[in-house]
């Protein structure tokens, strides 16, 4: 016969062992929560934006923590909080103390931002940093063991894109000396410079540089706006040839993103005039007639159109630049068109969403949103997913190393896994549903809209 406190014991034991067993497996939103996100850790993630670089290219530094803080946005709310910035050079031969004493109290200011929360993801991640912060006693052990993993950076980077789950990464670049692997990446054809160029020739005589150096070399001297538009086919089949899958435009953060239906007429007589001697209306319409351009040659090569929208990277834009309904015009005219726009354009992330909802050529990348704000993405996708049926959804992480996109990744998952999970709870979906969206948003979406298929066979070879 039990005493009256083991009785006790063996009720509060029971009483336990129900509540652990509702939260792993019940109906509640915790077991609920868990059990899509463990879901989201069986998918094989199609990563739709990435600016991935090796440390190599970021010149002769050794990689560590402190590298990686300073190549993720967290540097920009240190900034924001007052810090002054880095000194890349330094970052080398600090010691934690003088790190600490330099910069500790901006990023203490940050414990409470998602830059800040999905870093500590990315390291808990890779590195089993089971941390909620950084402070003076865990960063140097850390730092040491990125420094460590990242000594042959090839290897680190398949060990962690395996272990995060990724299966396919976009890289969003115009440069074709990147060691582009094709394990890993298709290619993002960013056109901004193809774009802006053509408003910016060299004056005569003088040293090409860049685009108009890359021109000369694949055999054009860009005289005329019709060799202009040639040369930019070119480039365009090349990528192609190379992976390309999508075009981006990330204009946004030098202007802004209405774009006016420039006739022909008028850029062939603006493009003939000296760059020097246009006004910036001028030029702007040059540009203009440029995405147009783009815009139709991606219907004519079945390209989606990618397109940065809202906030701003760094620390100092126009934000209004962003604002997403100055798309609308081009939502109208191209229809066979498909736009995806990036970031929710955050903060207007509703306006997105009508956009989403509204037109059948308009796509919703979710990319960067959770990093921004891990609340506004919980809040947005909701409202997202109540209006905008769920095969136009991507997930993107826009890191330039593996840390950040994995904790990018991370952090994607519990916001999409938290948002389905309340609505499962309060009888707006199954689960069974729940699951597919998970699936579309990390998937197969992407699969869908870019037809990956091919570049997937070849990675299953
Ligand atoms: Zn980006």
């Amino acid at each position: 016969m039990k005493t009256g406190k083991s009785r006790y014991v063996a009720l509060f034991m029971a009483a336990t062992m129900l509540c652990i067993m509702t939260v792993s497996c019940g109906s509640g939103e915790t077991g609920i929560y868990n059990r899509i996100r463990h879901h989201t850790d069986d998918i094989k993630v199609i990563d739709t934006h990435s600016h991935m670089h090796f440390p190599g290219e970021y010149g002769d530094h050794e990689f560590s923590l402190y590298h990686l803080i300073a190549h993720n946005y967290l540097l920009a709310d240190m900034v924001s909080a007052g810090s002054p910035g880095y000194d890349l050079n330094e970052l080398d031969t600090i010691t934690p103390e003088d790190f600490w004493s330099k910069y500790g109290k901006a990023l203490d200011y940050c414990r409470s931002t998602s830059y800040y929360g999905y870093l500590i993801r990315g390291f808990k991640k890779l590195y089993g940093f089971n941390e909620k912060e950084f402070t003076p006693g865990n960063i140097a052990a850390l730092a040491s063991q990125v420094k460590e993993k990242n000594r042959d950076d090839a290897a680190w980077f398949d060990e962690a894109f395996n272990a995060a789950g990724f299966d396919l990464m976009f890289l969003c670049t115009s440069r074709f000396t990147i060691p582009l692997d094709k394990k890993y990446y298709v290619v993002s054809y960013y056109v901004d410079r193809y774009i802006r160029q053509a408003a910016r020739k060299p004056a005569a005589g003088s040293e090409l540089k860049d685009m108009y150096l890359e021109a000369s070399r694949e055999g054009y001297t860009l005289k005329s706006l019709d060799e202009y538009l040639g040369f930019c086919d070119h480039m365009l089949k090349k990528y192609i040839d190379n992976r390309g899958v999508c075009i981006k435009n990330g204009l946004a953060y030098s202007r802004t993103l209405y774009y006016e239906d420039v006739p022909y007429e008028e850029a062939n007589r603006l493009f003939a005039r000296p760059s020097a001697g246009l006004s910036a209306a001028e030029a702007k319409k040059i540009e203009d007639f440029m995405f147009h351009w783009f815009i139709r040659k991606a219907i004519e090569y079945d390209l989606p159109v990618q397109i940065h929208t809202g906030y701003f990277a760094d620390n100092g834009n126009t934000l209004e630049n962003g604002y997403p309904l100055k798309l609308n015009n081009l939502f109208l005219q191209y229809p066979k068109a498909r736009f995806v726009l990036f970031h929710g354009g955050f903060p207007w992330t509703g306006e997105s969403a009508a956009l989403g909802k509204m037109f059948p050529n308009v796509y919703l990348d979710l990319v960067w949103i959770p990093q921004i704000s891990r609340e506004k993405a919980v809040q947005s996708l909701d409202v997202m997913l109540d209006c905008v049926p769920y095969n136009k959804f991507f997930w993107g992480g826009d890191c330039n190393n593996i840390e950040g996109e994995v904790g990018a990744l991370e952090y994607g998952k519990d916001v999409v896994a938290e948002v389905l999970a309340k609505r499962v709870k309060r009888g707006l979906l199954t689960e069974e549903t729940a699951m597919e969206i998970t699936d579309r948003i990390f998937r197969e979406n992407a699969v869908e809209l870019f037809k990956l298929d091919s570049f997937l066979q070849i990675n299953a070879e």
